[in-house]
């Protein structure tokens, strides 16, 4: 069958029974929810409070089918995730060149919040570890403060699709202990890779990772980002398609913390995770997922998180390099049966 359209007629309503697919991730979240290995971050203070039994699984088409499962509408701050979608708009606004110069596309194998750059350029290694997403963050432009954060808050409203807002207390407790930020942001201010505002870089920084979500709406931008840049429910481009590659390579890459080389190996897609406890997993031209659940394992991922992305792969053959399955499989099976 060769696209959605095809398979969409071929249904008949009255033979319609539940999808195999929500039927796979309500038997996924029954699995998982039992494992209690894991703990939730600490380091930012205000993240310690969270209860560590949520979990809950999204995943939406792009064309806009819902498919989800247990605590999806329960608001955490979005973390690292924002990184992905910060070095788009740092893309947007200064062309692919600009940005290479301030930082690289390298995986570093080191922890995400390593004070390291690379000898040779100076620049942070990627955008998805601290000190790549500091140095992007400083690019987004504005007249100030308060245009700065009110162009990226609209930039993830696109990719959401309704307002968005920022923890206040989570914010606050980040700014009061992120020492190892501030002195990333000192030594790049040190070899000239962020300009002199860095404590207005830092700001947005904190604020960026601060910025509330629930799982459906990580879904709905991992959708966003599969759909090439336009999000699926509202039709509104987040983000120019010209950039979705450098986007979606370096989250394939750099994207999982230093676990990202074995999850490029096992899962194969491109990913983000979050010390919030979310995971977001981008399938091109098919299918965005999201995963939360807070009980993180010692590189920073969501236990769970990484189990239910290991199965997905695993039984749709979503590994980009799986030759078995196949992608035009799963696509069948997304529509089979799927009650409107
Ligand atoms: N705001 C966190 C930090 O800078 C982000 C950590 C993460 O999610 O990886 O430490």
């Amino acid at each position: 069958m060769a696209n959605g359209d095809n398979l969409e007629a071929e249904i008949n309503p009255s033979e319609v029974v539940a999808s195999p697919f929500e039927s796979f991730l309500n038997d996924l979240h029954l699995k998982y929810k039992s494992l209690g290995d894991g703990k939730v971050a600490t380091y930012i203070p205000e993240l310690a409070k969270v209860n560590p039994d949520l979990f809950s699984i999204c995943a939406i088409a792009v064309d806009g089918r819902v498919f989800e499962v247990g605590d999806y509408d329960r608001l955490f701050t979005i973390q690292s995730i924002s990184k992905v979608f910060v070095y788009g708009m740092a893309l947007e606004e200064h062309g692919r060149d600009y940005v290479l110069t301030k930082v690289g596309v390298e995986p570093t194998g080191e922890a995400f919040n390593s004070i390291i750059l690379d000898e040779r350029s100076k620049r942070p290694y990627n955008p998805m570890v601290n000190a790549g997403a500091n140095a992007t963050t400083s690019l987004i432009k504005g007249a100030g403060p308060t245009e700065r954060l009110n162009r990226m808050l609209d930039m993830f409203r696109r990719y959401i699709g309704h307002d968005v807002f920022i923890d206040i207390s989570v914010f606050m407790s980040e700014r009061t202990t992120g020492h190892r930020n501030w002195a990333m942001a000192h030594l790049m201010l040190n070899f000239g890779m962020i300009d002199e505002k860095i404590d207005e870089a830092i700001d947005l920084y904190f604020q960026q990772c601060s910025l509330m979500v629930n799982c459906h709406d990580l879904a709905v931008m991992a959708s966003t980002l599969a759909n090439n840049g336009v999000n699926p429910i509202t039709g509104e481009r987040a983000v120019d398609s010209s950039y979705i590659k450098d986007i979606l390579s370096v989250m394939y890459t750099c994207g999982m913390y230093n676990f990202a080389g074995e999850w490029a190996y096992t899962v194969g897609l491109p990913a983000k995770s979050g010390i919030s406890g979310g995971i977001i997993v981008v399938v091109p031209n098919q299918i965005g997922i999201a995963v939360f659940s807070p009980l993180l394992d010692d590189r920073g991922n969501s236990v769970r998180g990484v189990k239910v992305c290991e199965e997905l792969s695993r039984n749709f053959g979503l590994h980009t390099f799986d030759s078995g399955m196949g992608s035009s499989k799963f696509m069948e099976m997304l529509y089979r049966g799927h009650i409107q």
